[in-house]
């Protein structure tokens, strides 16, 4: 069996001996309010992963400098006075739990939103935005004084509310990133130009920080070590930086990389991006430097967590991701059960993929109890009932995991001849074979659990008759859309799950109606294959409702695939061998062996709406109520097994 050892050896880290090599790293989770206080919600969130034996939580980015340095709607904030004393129950909350917690120090610069903070964002150098898509008021010299004091304010503030110390966000496109960067540095005094005045503003942030509170706190800092954009920074540099970091007094790094105007390597990298991906710079860095290294990205694994320590690459492992998966993810490392950590799948979509501009919470797609730490805390059933749970996809499964740990007699039926649902296919594209650790994770639970599964077991009015379930849960799922007009129909025209399932022998051009995620991942498995594929897309965005890392990969796939994107295409009809398509008003005809239908999906209520008002304790969850993603399904299977 895998030893674990390495993980939970202590670090002395600055001043801090911390009690094992787990760093939960900081992520914006929206739970402060809207002038930047720490809340209920927030400590009880981060409390729960302390009590979980991380050995350090780094609490989410703080902005020293509201409004016009943030770029969430509810950032938490540290500039002011008032921010202390929920900072301090924060801090006492997490130390007695038994971990250390430090504070990210956060100011956006040109990455902040004016739609958030009313005002003009402030950089370097008035290089526009590709994310914000606008243009920063350039900081003069007595502006970036201002900045670097409060930043030394925000540190000392930091200290008096009983944190252990803080994180420096010198990373992931923000304002300090700006000042390093020749991308976004064009200055011509000197905070720009040499690498030397480009990191000026970096090192009198340490410098000043260190002056307001001493050698004996700990500051440390998250670096991008590479934006992989051409003539952004490389490891050549920022190892010469960090260099001049720690002889300034900086206690530690966390080794990130990648931009967010970068095509292919994102600050939180989605899962097409190899586990560990960043791991080689952390290594990379530490040929530079003496002080700690940590490594970050993509680390879901603790074999993988283990490994890099025992190989020496980082000396202590930043979780982000697969703490908001499974809180317990350390715990239940230390005693044994790795199978039960439920899997950070790498999407994108809970965590990052909501508005954050406005108050949309951190979500996970895989973990509906984020953000809710009490109130779904599992309690077990007053009265046993006997559960019937119709569907085996995530809602079903979540749903009986569930119902099954509060003490119900659950069955679970599922038509097809295993479990998963929908997440069968969705994990068939490049690239996204990840989500089948979901059904795993699912699987292995309900297996534990001794949730009675019944495969192959379509059930109708006359079994539920005879089953005589206390309850019934339908999870039933979604069928695709047709066209309307059925003579548009038949063959060759199929759906995504005929080609992503290899029920059908696929000809050589394939002509694919719609660029969602499901016809955006269709393209790329078939192209993947070495079919001449086309996508029609009836506006001009592909995968419009994808997170925008995921989106841009997606992207660069299918163009290096050379899938041919037609916009404001419309599907008419096969006629005479070929596709007859509405391009732009103006009828076409496109060589295609076959077209795949992937405009959406509706639920599959069949059963629901037959038994709907006859039988007692009935729930819809899931697709069957309205096609969604695993999200909602999950959230949805949550909720119903808490009240039935
Ligand atoms: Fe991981 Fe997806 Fe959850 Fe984010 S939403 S933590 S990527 S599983």
């Amino acid at each position: 069996m895998r030893s674990f050892k390495k993980l939970f050896e202590p670090i002395q880290v600055g001043n801090l001996l911390l009690k094992n090599r787990i760093v939960m790293a900081p992520m914006a989770t929206n739970f402060a309010t809207q002038e930047g206080l720490a809340t209920e919600q927030l400590i009880d969130y981060y409390v729960e992963r302390a009590r979980n034996n991380v050995g350090l939580i780094i609490v989410e980015c703080a902005c020293i400098d509201s409004p016009v340095g943030k770029n969430i709607a509810h950032e938490l904030c540290v500039d002011r006075e008032d921010c202390i004393p929920g900072l301090k129950q924060l801090a006492s909350a997490i130390h007695e739990v038994g971990a250390k917690v430090a504070l990210q120090l956060h100011h956006a610069g040109s990455l902040a939103k004016s739609s958030i903070t009313g005002m003009q964002p402030v950089s370097c150098s008035p290089v526009p935005s590709q994310v914000t898509h606008e243009t920063p008021k350039v900081l003069s010299m007595e502006e970036i004084e201002r900045v670097i004091e409060a930043f030394a304010e925000a540190t000392k503030r930091a200290k008096d509310a009983g944190i252990d110390g803080v994180d420096l966000h010198y990373s992931h496109g923000y304002l300090i990133t700006q000042f390093l960067s020749p991308l976004t540095n064009h200055r011509t005094d000197s905070y720009g130009g040499s690498l030397e005045n480009r990191a000026r503003f970096a090192l009198e942030i340490l410098r000043r920080c260190r002056q307001k509170v001493g050698r004996d706190y700990l500051i440390m800092c998250k670096l991008t070590i590479d934006q992989f954009i051409p003539g952004g920074l490389t490891l050549f540099e920022t190892g010469l930086m960090a260099k001049r970091l720690e002889e300034a007094g900086l206690d530690a790094i966390h080794a990130t990389a990648g931009d967010p105007n970068s095509s292919d390597h994102f600050p939180v990298p989605p899962m097409f991006s190899p586990r560990g991906c960043y791991v080689p710079l952390a290594e990379g860095l530490k040929r530079y430097v003496d002080i700690p290294v940590g490594a970050v990205g993509r680390i879901n694994d603790p074999a993988l967590a283990v490994q890099i320590l025992e190989e020496g690459k980082a000396d202590f492992i930043n979780l982000g991701r697969s703490l908001l998966a499974d809180s317990e993810f350390l715990t239940k490392v230390k005693e044994g059960r790795t199978a039960d950590i439920r899997p950070c799948i790498g999407c994108n979509q809970g965590c990052r993929g909501r508005d954050r501009t406005k108050y949309f919470a951190v979500h996970c797609s895989v973990n509906a109890e984020i953000g809710k730490e009490k109130k779904y805390r599992i309690e077990p059933s007053l009265q046993q009932k006997r559960v019937l749970i119709v569907g085996g996809g995530p809602a079903g499964m979540e749903t009986a995991r569930v119902a099954a740990l509060r003490g119900h007699d659950v069955t679970l039926c599922e038509k097809r001849g295993e479990l998963g649902g929908q997440l069968i296919l969705a994990a068939r594209p490049p690239g996204r074979e990840e989500i089948r650790h979901l059904t795993e994770y699912l699987t292995h639970q309900l297996m534990k659990l001794k949730v009675k599964v019944l495969l192959d077991q379509a059930v109708n009015v006359p079994f539920i008759v005879d089953f005589r379930p206390e309850v019934i849960v339908l999870a039933t799922g979604s069928i695709p859309i047709r066209f309307p007009e059925d003579e548009k129909m038949g063959d060759p025209v199929y759906f995504a799950h005929h080609a992503l399932g290899e029920e059908i022998e696929m000809g050589k051009r394939v002509v694919i109606v719609g660029g969602g995620s499901v016809g955006s991942g269709t393209a790329d498995f078939l192209a993947e294959r070495g079919h001449e594929v086309t996508i029609l897309l009836r506006r001009s965005d592909i995968g419009s409702k994808l997170e925008l890392s995921t989106k841009r990969v997606i992207q660069k796939r299918l163009e290096k695939n050379r899938v041919r994107i037609m916009s404001q295409a419309h599907f008419k009809g096969f006629e005479k061998g070929k596709v007859r398509i509405d391009h732009e008003g103006i009828e076409e005809y496109l060589d295609g062996d076959q077209v795949i239908i992937a405009i959406g999906a509706k639920p599959e209520n069949s059963l629901f709406q037959e038994i709907k008002g006859k039988m007692e304790h009935v729930y819809a969850i899931g697709d069957c109520v309205e096609p969604r993603g695993i999200q909602e399904a999950i959230a949805e299977g949550a909720r119903v097994a808490r009240i039935i």
